[in-house]
């Protein structure tokens, strides 16, 4: 290594160990805890001279510390934020629970426009109220996120994952799209004793980082694709290589299908829709797509099967925590567990028929299950392979 090259990384070295210090010592962030029942701990984070206000809601962290994203967001009231961070921290004890990572639920939200409130000293001092927990929760990037500001973040806490570095994890879209890839063939093999995809008709809505992939997956397995983005340039390219047709985004959730891929938005499963489902089966990546829980309830009386959410899109958790392990992130070990989504998926439509209750019921159920027995807890704490310079 030059000299010039050894100076500079000293130089960068000493600028990141100011800035920490800086952090640690940052003055004026309050801390104070929401007594919230059915949470191990949530807390309100404030610091009036970066304008920062943030919730961070633990949930569970029976089978290990909480992995969570770190949502930013103009909630246009506190209530509004503090109702999104408990149910996304509920949601993640769950996902966790399912994925057998070792993991418990939590999700930080932090009230702010992404586009034009994002300080390096806001980041830094939501940082330093993910370093007052202790590790007990770890963060990553999220809606109105991106990894940039996690490296923020992180000049204030070791607790984030998702960071660009050799033992990183990546991408998490082709793991998410294969885990779902995996749960429709599952859902197939539930409705026609086959998980062939040979003439299947898949309608995928969103053609983003989980959709574009999850296209290529099912186009090679001889499904024959419905595809719609609000992007419609994004729609005819992909139409045009794998030979599909599109539609409108108002008409992508009433098509003839086998199975509606929901790749896009949340909420697509609410009593305006349901009416107008035309699918055997839904079975996509897309984050709570029940409106409300009944919503499942609803299906099942439609006769429509349904692939819990929670389950079907855990590639991204797979991928991102298996960065925590001894070795650092090993791309083997996140695939090997999302390919294993077709078996736990098909156990919970047998669990449900056998019960009589919805899929999604027998998916809660079975989450509660593992925790309520310690199933999948972690063993060795997790391991932070970052170094201060990333
Ligand atoms: P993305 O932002 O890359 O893609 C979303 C796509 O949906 C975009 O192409 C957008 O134009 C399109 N879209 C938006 N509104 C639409 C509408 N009304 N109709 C049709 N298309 C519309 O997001 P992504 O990373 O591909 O994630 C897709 C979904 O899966 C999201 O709900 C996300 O929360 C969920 N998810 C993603 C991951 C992951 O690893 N990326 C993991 C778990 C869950």
């Amino acid at each position: 290594m030059t000299h010039a090259v050894e100076e500079a990384k000293q130089g960068a070295k000493q600028t990141l160990s100011n800035l920490i210090q800086e952090a640690q010592k940052l003055s004026g962030l309050q801390i104070e805890r929401l007594p919230i029942k059915g949470y191990e701990q949530v807390v309100k984070a404030s610091h009036p001279k970066s304008g920062l206000t943030a919730i961070i809601a633990i949930h569970d962290t029976t089978l290990g510390p909480a992995l969570g994203g770190i949502r930013i967001q103009p909630y246009e009231t506190f209530d509004a934020a503090l109702e999104d961070v408990l149910r996304l921290s509920k949601g993640m004890t769950y996902k966790s629970a399912i994925s057998d990572v070792g993991f418990g639920g939590g999700k930080s939200v932090i009230i702010a426009d992404p586009k034009k409130d994002k300080t390096p000293e806001l980041l830094m001092a939501f940082g330093a109220a993910v370093e007052s927990l202790g590790g007990q929760y770890i963060c990553a990037e999220d809606v109105g996120c991106t990894t940039e500001d996690v490296k923020i973040v992180r000049r204030a806490t070791k607790y984030v994952v998702g960071l660009p570095h050799e033992k990183s994890s990546g991408d998490p879209g082709p793991f998410t799209a294969w885990g779902t890839f995996r749960g429709i063939q599952a859902s197939v093999k539930k409705l026609y004793g086959s998980d062939s995809l040979e003439g299947k008709i898949v309608a995928v809505q969103g053609l983003g980082n989980v959709g574009a992939v999850l296209c290529e997956y099912l186009f090679w397995e001889g499904a024959d694709l419905i595809l719609s983005d609000i992007d419609e340039n994004k729609a005819k390219r992909l139409a045009v290589k794998y030979g599909a047709r599109t539609v409108s985004v108002d008409q992508i959730l009433k098509v003839d299908c086998d199975v509606l891929a929901p790749c896009a938005l949340g909420a697509i499963i609410n009593d305006q829709t349901i009416p107008h489902f035309r699918c055997r089966a839904i079975a996509g990546s897309a984050n709570n797509q029940l409106h409300r829980d009944h919503h499942a309830n609803v299906l099942d009386e439609k006769g429509i099967l349904y692939a819990p959410d929670f389950v079907i899109n855990a590639g991204g958790l797979l991928n991102v925590s298996a960065e925590l392990e001894e070795t650092g992130y090993l791309p083997s070990w996140p695939r090997e567990k999302a390919h294993r989504i077709y078996d736990t998926l098909l156990a919970i439509y047998e669990i449900a028929e056998k019960n009589r209750e919805s899929t999604h019921n027998a998916a809660l159920a079975l989450a509660d299950y593992r925790i309520k027995y310690r199933i999948g807890k972690r063993v060795f704490p997790p391991i932070f392979h970052h170094s201060t310079e990333n």
